[in-house]
């Protein structure tokens, strides 16, 4: 897999540390978000990469960063895909609370929180999404009041992954009128009195996900990140540092079509249909690493349109192998005692279509900003 992709000389130096490194016991790669069972593992996981400085790449190096380029930073995700390992033990404080904090946090909020993100002591999680607020965040009802004695919260989050273990929340909440300008951001320590954590459980049997309900919850007055109606500033200022590590999904995506042929030739199902759809989903694996390869080499930024690209081709594919897996399996998908791993993953893929910005989200995008299309009517 390995190209002469920007970041090689960094990329050799992490394979090689990848290489030498005993991994705590259990750690596997799951993604964005550690499940219950994967806290310890990836914790410890996270403890390992801060000692190595492979913590928080991104970050400058007075916060224990490296202040590494996009290109060190893909080259990174990818060889840990390869070395099935997380590249981080969970999304949101690396990518997303760290950053805001130190684009519009306080001095105090920086020194007390950023630390414990970058050696996995504190998991994080994006109070952002809302029953009626979704892609369109603008929308956001959940309302933070001041008061003489805090900001009192009332509302209710969907889709947050990790509050049950979450130590932090970033919250957006509503503080002034409708609109952007009404929002403010928020620490929320997920332990403090009128917050409660219901967990859903996904079609794979996983919960990752969570139902958060604030009940006139009370947050101390520097728990505002930022001015008050900042919030949209705060939302919008990490966007689309999910998509930066899209192309090391092409690292599961090949190991998924080698399973595919073995598991379609066991069953004798290895037909010249089943031949073509393998060789069809292969093109796009490399159409998604080639793509992500140029967009990195160019320098896009991760919220720039290329990345739209990406993450549309990223969905197709990972989708279209998701269903080639059950040609191969066949009854064996229905019939088996125990979920497949390829049935694990097409049930995975339809998340696909929704996490970090929907497919239509990122049509609208293109259509606007790249092929300008007249922008969408504001209802
Ligand atoms: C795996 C996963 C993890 C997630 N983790 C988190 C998390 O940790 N924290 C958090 O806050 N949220 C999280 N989310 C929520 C996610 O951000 C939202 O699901 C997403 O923004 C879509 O919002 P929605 O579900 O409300 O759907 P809606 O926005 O209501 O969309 C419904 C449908 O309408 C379409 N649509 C909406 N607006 C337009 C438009 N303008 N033009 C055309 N079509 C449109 C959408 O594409 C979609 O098909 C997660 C979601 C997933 C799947």
């Amino acid at each position: 897999m390995a190209t002469a992709t920007p970041g090689e000389d960094f990329r050799m130096e992490v394979r090689d540390w990848l290489d030498t490194t005993p991994r705590p016991e259990g750690l596997h790669d799951y993604g964005p978000t550690p499940t219950p069972d994967d806290i310890t593992a990836g914790r410890a996981w996270q403890g390992l990469l801060a000692e190595a400085g492979y913590a928080c790449l991104h970050w400058p190096k007075n916060r224990g960063g490296r202040e590494a380029s996009v290109a060190d930073q893909a080259a990174f995700a990818e060889e840990c895909a390869l070395a099935g390992v997380p590249r981080q033990f969970h999304l949101v404080g690396p990518d997303l609370a760290g950053p805001v904090l130190m684009a519009h946090g306080s001095a105090q909020q920086c020194d007390a929180l950023l630390e414990p993100i970058r050696t996995g002591e504190h998991l994080w999680c994006q109070l952002f999404s809302e029953p009626g607020a979704g892609s369109d965040l603008a929308s956001v009802r959940t309302r933070a009041l001041a008061s003489d004695s805090g900001w009192v919260v009332d509302g209710q989050k969907v889709w947050t992954s990790g509050a049950a273990d979450a130590q932090y929340g970033l919250l957006l909440a509503r503080t002034g009128g409708p609109g952007h300008a009404g929002l403010s951001a928020f620490v929320v320590p997920m332990d403090t009195d009128g917050i409660t954590v219901r967990p859903l459980q996904q079609m794979n049997g996983e919960s990752k996900f969570n139902e958060v309900f604030l009940d006139n919850v009370l947050l101390p007055h520097d728990s505002l990140i930022g001015a008050e109606g900042e919030g949209w500033a705060v939302a919008t200022a990490t966007l689309g540092r999910e998509r930066l590590s899209l192309g090391s999904n092409a690292v599961g995506m090949l190991t998924a079509l080698q399973e595919i042929v073995t598991a379609a030739r066991a069953r004798g199902r290895l037909d010249d249909h089943v031949r073509g759809e393998v060789v069809n989903a292969w093109l796009g694996v490399w159409l998604l690493r080639s793509t992500w390869e140029r967009a990195i080499a160019e320098g896009t930024p991760p919220g720039g349109p290329a990345f739209s690209v990406l993450k549309l081709i990223s969905t197709r594919t990972y989708q279209a192998i998701g269903d080639l897996g059950m040609e191969a399996l066949g009854l064996d998908a229905l019939t088996s005692e125990t979920v497949e791993p390829l049935v694990d993953r097409m049930l995975v893929a339809h998340a696909q279509t929704i996490l970090g910005g929907t497919t239509e989200i990122q049509r609208n995008i293109l259509g606007e900003r790249i092929l300008g299309l007249p922008r969408e009517p504001k209802p």
